[in-house]
């Protein structure tokens, strides 16, 4: 049997596991990540599936496990490249899924089947996967028992040890020893908090908290969480109900949960406990509690457009307490504190951070998962969900525990576990990597995309447009453009430079793209011309300047016989230092055009000059979208009409 990770191992999110044997591939979990900051522009971080597409007529079913993003955010994203045959899951996540695959269009590609605890779906001829009630974060996680024909495999899902759960399910912890007894073979294990010593507390240890700061309010109370922690989002409504206020839910992922938790039943309430956003006004402070997306300070959520004063129905009052039911994700701790800081600044009480003990992980700690260990027994053992400290501390838990370190297995992403009754080995790997959608979730960014935007906000952008005769003379002086440029070079400087490069290539390299066809017509290859003048110049810029702007070149082609532009090679560019200068126009205003006496000689091109440039025009304003995006579009007619 091989187990292939293709997401999910040293990074938390898009969690996406493939499980083989003979004919059959089954998917356990298919989600999406969240972009770093230097992925200007990218929404959504997904797995590189090629090893999917070249395998799907072999896929025989999606098993998930619950209904975070991180294990189902990427399915109606895969459903449009490749066939899943069915998905099975527990109700809320599937619920949840159901809304996904409408919003992108796909609810009739695939099967959808909803499992109840300790049902044992069989996928392909080989696996037979047993649902196990957990507890997490979210109603209704699973761990997997799953059988192979080498023997059984604990898939533990996302978990911690939970003995209060908010809604009464307990873990299942009878099953998963029942398997430990029987003889497990492999364990998969969520290794998030593997840092961590010690349980998680219960979910239900931030109740009392919770409750004590929402009697003790004077004014409205506004709580921020995840939507998707629903254990939460219960405790809430019921604290709410309990202290005699209304609730206002804002942010489209919170709307949704509550309206899918109650549809199935899961969070029980009167209709008339939520009151519309657009009539919360007309409540009494002490009578309102606002339930809202925004607790990782994301900046188009409910709340951080509150703390900007950009909300259409909320503003902040000095009588209003904040609480921050949710500790913020590496990476979203800058978003969270500004947040904080702004709403401090208009006056609100903020209650935020660990020591008011209104926040618990849903994943489990040290002891956890040494308690999960323990109860399966594995003989082999993969720390998994997690990055890579976590996973080298989860396989020192189990080491500690007695699992030889020649029984562990520490992966990457696209390696491959191959089990046999006796024996667990690397394997070749196979194609693994991210792919970044953009905000439409369908334009995929490539790594060339995503280096010139790096490169637009490190270091700016340089434009040059140049005049050049079919005959390779340059028949007007360039024009250059700096856009978030920062040099010690001002732009006559820069300009003179450019003219030198681009004489350069025409004097040396121009045979390379011009050739004769027949007579005296002679057909250029524009865009190797202007490809030889970006290189030339960034590598000028990088070895005099030490900066890297993207550079983009745009030829306007002359007929031949144009009179040629004597150029101002005799000048000398200054060479005494200049007052380090940051051209301000990277925020869109201001210009540092170089300065007269630039003007374009608008020649009348020759016909056929006339189709080749456009030619060129079009392909380049194509490439200029792609890499800066909407703002292009406005600047087309400056640089290239
Ligand atoms: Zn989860
Ligand atoms: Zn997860």
């Amino acid at each position: 049997m091989r187990v292939i990770p293709l997401g999910g191992l040293h990074e938390i999110g898009k969690n996406t596991c493939v499980f083989e044997y003979g004919d059959d591939l089954m998917l356990v979990d298919a989600g999406l990540a969240f972009p770093d900051d230097g992925m200007h522009g990218v929404n959504v971080v997904m797995p590189d599936t090629t090893y999917l597409r070249d395998n799907q007529n072999r896929i025989r079913g999606l098993i998930v496990t619950h209904g975070h993003e991180d294990h189902i955010g990427g399915i109606s994203h895969h459903l449009k490249h490749f066939n899943i045959p069915v998905i099975y899951g527990p109700p809320l996540a599937m619920s949840m899924l159901q809304g996904k695959m409408e919003d992108a269009g796909v609810n009739n590609c695939t099967t959808i089947q909803t499992i109840t605890p300790r049902e044992v779906v069989k996928v392909g001829q080989h696996f037979s996967v047993e649902y196990i009630r957990n507890t997490h974060s979210i109603s209704d996680s699973f761990s997997l028992a799953i059988t192979t024909p080498v023997g059984v495999v604990i898939f533990t899902g996302d978990f911690k040890f939970d003995h209060t759960p908010p809604d009464g399910e307990h873990f299942d912890i009878q099953r998963v020893a029942h398997y430990g007894e029987k003889g497990v073979l492999c364990l998969f294990s969520d290794s998030t908090n593997a840092e961590v010593p010690g349980f998680t507390p219960s979910e239900r240890a931030v109740f009392p908290n919770l409750d004590r700061h929402i009697a003790s309010a004077a004014g409205r109370v506004i709580v921020t969480t995840f939507a998707s922690s629903t254990h939460r989002v219960a405790m809430l409504i019921e604290l709410a109900m309990k202290n005699g206020r209304k609730v206002g839910l804002l942010g489209r992922s919170m709307l949704n949960v509550v309206a899918k938790a109650r549809e199935i039943g899961y969070l029980r309430c009167p209709d008339d406990l939520f009151v519309p956003i657009k009539q919360i006004r007309d409540l009494p402070d002490r009578e309102t509690l606002l339930l809202m997306t925004g607790s990782q300070g994301e900046p188009m959520a409910a709340l951080s457009r509150i703390s900007r004063g950009e909300h259409q129905h909320v503003q902040v009052k000095t009588t209003d307490k904040i609480i921050f039911s949710a500790s913020p994700i590496p990476g979203n701790t800058i978003s969270v504190v500004n947040t904080i800081d702004s709403l401090m600044k208009l006056g609100a009480q903020v209650v935020y951070g660990k020591s008011e003990g209104i926040h618990v992980s849903g994943h489990g700690c040290q002891e956890d998962q040494k308690l999960m260990l323990a109860l399966t027994k594995p003989k082999f053992f993969v720390p998994v969900h997690g990055e890579h400290r976590m996973l080298m501390c989860h396989s020192k838990s189990a080491q500690s525990m007695g699992v030889p370190a020649d029984n562990i297995l520490i992966l990457e992403n696209g390696d491959v576990v191959q089990l046999t009754p006796d024996s667990i080995s690397k394997g070749e790997s196979v194609t693994a990597g991210i792919e970044l959608l953009d905000a439409s979730r369908e334009g995929i960014v490539d790594n060339r995309v995503l280096k010139e935007r790096q490169q637009l906000a490190e270091d700016g952008v340089v434009t040059v447009l140049a005049a050049i005769s079919t005959d390779g003379l340059m028949v007007a002086p360039p024009r250059v453009n700096l856009r978030g440029v920062v040099t010690s070079v001002d732009a006559k400087n820069m300009s003179i430079w450019t003219e030198r490069e681009i004489g350069w290539v025409l004097e040396n390299r121009w045979k390379q793209f011009a050739r004769q066809i027949g007579g005296s017509s002679v057909e250029v290859d524009w865009m190797g011309l202007q490809r030889e003048v970006e290189v030339g110049l960034a590598r000028r810029m990088r070895r005099e300047l030490q900066v890297e702007p993207l550079i983009l070149c745009l030829v306007q082609p002359a007929p031949g016989g144009t009179p040629a532009y004597k150029g101002r090679s005799d000048l000398e560019p200054d060479s005494k230092p200049i007052t380090r200068r940051v051209d301000v126009s990277a925020q869109g205003r201001g210009n540092s055009e170089s300065s007269s006496p630039i003007k374009v000689s608008r020649t009348s091109p020759a016909p056929e000059a006339v189709s080749k440039s456009t030619v060129v025009k079009s392909e380049k304003v194509e490439s200029q979208q792609e890499v800066l995006g909407g703002r292009t579009r406005r600047r087309r007619s400056a640089v290239a009409s």
